[in-house]
């Protein structure tokens, strides 16, 4: 397992939501974070059908573009009633010509549930694969899961995406009710940056 010397990070990613969460996770570490949104790099196509093949496109482009070790996440849901849907097409869920609309990608998950009739409760897990790439090629994978069930109405205004409607197991609360500090102790990221820290920071 290769260690993480240096003291500036590029995270590579253009969504702010992501990007405060993992500055907030390194915030023990004395490294400057900088995103490849910050910094204007293209943002790749994600071609693969895998979390770590899309994350590793990220990671991969922007330590060649910048010559940073780079930490690229790659993340969504899946949900049992449809397959494994959304998955690594999360995203895509929500994209309108004008950008994205979580409200509408939530309430079309909700509503492909009602169509079939998915029994209660509807089990779902965030997914998030972390990969740390160096410019010369390397790198290190890591994978956190937060197993849960979908819900409906939507509640809560904090967090980013698909929160609002995913109750992590063993809470009366949606990720969009949690404050930061809350979710960042059991989400899915949490655990794949617990794993990250071990291999890679300490
Ligand atoms: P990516 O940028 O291709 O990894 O897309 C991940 C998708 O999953 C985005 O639409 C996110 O909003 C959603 N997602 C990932 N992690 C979370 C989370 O912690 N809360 C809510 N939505 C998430």
């Amino acid at each position: 397992m290769r260690k993480f010397s240096g003291n500036r990070l590029l995270v590579a990613t253009h969504n702010r939501g992501k990007l405060e969460e993992i500055a907030k996770l390194l915030e023990d570490f004395e490294i400057s974070v900088v995103s490849a949104g910050d910094l204007g790099l293209p943002e790749p196509v994600e071609t693969e059908d895998s979390f770590v093949g899309n994350a590793r496109i990220k990671a991969h482009a922007a330590a060649q573009a910048t010559g940073l070790p780079a930490l690229s996440d790659d993340s969504g849901i899946t949900i049992e009633a449809l397959d494994g849907a959304p998955g690594v097409y999360t995203a895509d869920w929500a994209e309108t010509p004008t950008g994205r609309d979580f409200v509408m990608a939530m309430t079309k998950t909700w509503d492909k549930l009602e169509a079939i009739a998915a029994p209660e409760p509807r089990l779902a897990q965030f997914r998030c694969t972390l990969v740390l790439a160096w410019p010369d090629g390397h790198d290190e994978v890591f994978e956190g899961v937060m197993a849960g069930q979908i819900v409906w109405p939507m509640r809560g205004d904090q967090g980013h995406g698909y929160d609002p409607i995913f109750q992590p197991l063993g809470s009366d609360l949606t990720f969009g009710e949690m404050d930061r500090w809350q979710k960042n102790r059991i989400s899915h990221r949490a655990d794949a940056f617990r794993k990250l820290v071990e291999g890679c920071f300490t």
